[in-house]
């Protein structure tokens, strides 16, 4: 999440042209055409590291999640709940803490949000991804949802509470995200811990015994050295861009300070790990972001040009879609498919996309997970 819990509903889903998939495979049925049947098999299925999609700025209810999950074919969703999300606001800058939250607040919020999505899946009969076998399942053409958190702040500092979440589903834990924590510094605020705390340390390796991928977003570069060296699985960094030395927290502006260096980036390839891009539409784009609003052409360009720096095996989609409000490049799953469009305008060879689309995340969920 990167921008302001605005309030306002940008809901593009209703208005948006959408690509006819389910037209043209109805018509290749229809006409038995040969000619059309292969190019509905090759669509490739989808898989975001990172998406808020009915949890921000939609109504949950009528979000249109389950129907643009299965009409899209996204296999694999990283489905994030914002753990500190009643404790922050935004700024003109980004966003900051704005409170303290009393003791058990914390786990109360996410559990009782838990218990709402775990509700939609059931309505909507999402499969809820919790062993390898269910991201096999899903790549075979089911539409999966990895319960995701946005911060291990529920935790209230003590890793046995781990416990609760995994029992409920949860498979895949951002460390850190906009409040103090225990668990480490993260890039928006002055460090106070030298990386990641004891607690910290002792969290991903808690994750890592019990099943549930590590994501690094928004730690601090020491807090990343420090997670790497205490990891025995691949980790994500789920959603951000990557730029030379990285963010400083003295940045004037949140997505400055979000920046993951090269070098870090490559850390976490190294052993086994994938970045994800997000999908931020600045309004003025510039120079170091050149993605404006709903520019899915421009996301795709940032999509090759990491690709360029650490390889094809370490990139995947992190849209942050309602994360960035209404800074978006990327706002439902058609748009993403456009960014597919894209690459293959661009040549981008097919084994590329495919790791960008979903074979990465897929593979690091399936080193992370209960087997
Ligand atoms: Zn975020």
């Amino acid at each position: 999440m990167l921008t302001a819990v605005d309030g306002q509903s940008h809901s593009a889903l209703g208005n948006a042209p959408r690509r006819r998939f389910l037209g043209r495979a109805f018509c290749a049925a229809l006409l038995g055409s040969p000619h059309l049947a292969p190019a509905q098999q090759l669509r490739v299925p989808l898989a975001d590291m990172h998406s808020h999609f009915g949890l921000i700025t939609r109504r949950l209810a009528d979000s249109g999640l389950a129907e643009d999950m299965r009409e899209q074919g996204v296999a694999l969703l990283a489905w994030t709940l914002v753990s500190d999300a009643r404790w922050i606001r935004g700024t003109p800058f980004g966003i900051e803490q704005f409170r303290e939250p009393q003791p058990g607040e914390l786990g109360r919020y996410f559990h009782a949000r838990l218990d709402l999505m775990r509700n939609y899946l059931a309505t909507h009969k999402l499969k809820t991804v919790l062993t390898v076998a269910d991201v096999d399942a899903c790549l075979a053409g089911e539409a999966g949802v990895v319960l995701a958190a946005e911060g291990a702040d529920f935790l209230e500092g003590h890793i046995g509470n781990l416990e609760a979440a995994f029992d409920k589903g949860l498979r895949h834990l951002q460390l850190v995200h906009y409040i103090r924590t225990p668990v480490g510094d993260f890039q928006t605020v002055a460090p106070v811990h030298n990386g990641l705390s004891e607690t910290g340390r002792r969290l991903v390796e808690a994750c890592n015994a019990r099943g549930v991928l590590v994501d690094l977003a928004h730690c601090t570069g020491p807090a990343v050295d420090h997670a790497l060296e205490v990891a025995k699985r691949p980790t994500v960094w789920s959603h951000g861009w990557v730029d030379g030395e990285g963010g400083d927290w003295r940045d004037p502006y949140g997505f400055l300070r979000r920046r993951l260096s090269i070098a870090h980036a490559r850390k976490i390839a190294a052993r086994g790990g994938v970045v994800g891009l997000w999908a931020l539409g600045l309004s003025r784009p510039g120079r170091l972001w050149p993605v404006g609003p709903a520019d899915t052409r421009a996301y795709a360009r940032e999509i090759v040009k990491l690709v360029g720096m650490i390889g094809a095996e370490h990139v995947a989609f992190g849209t942050d879609i309602e994360g960035v409000g209404p800074n978006w490049a990327v706002n439902h799953y058609g748009h993403l498919r456009n960014v597919i469009d894209h690459l293959q305008e661009f040549k981008v060879a097919a084994s590329v996309i495919e790791h960008v689309a979903w074979r990465n995340y897929a593979r690091v969920l399936k080193a992370a997970l209960p087997g």
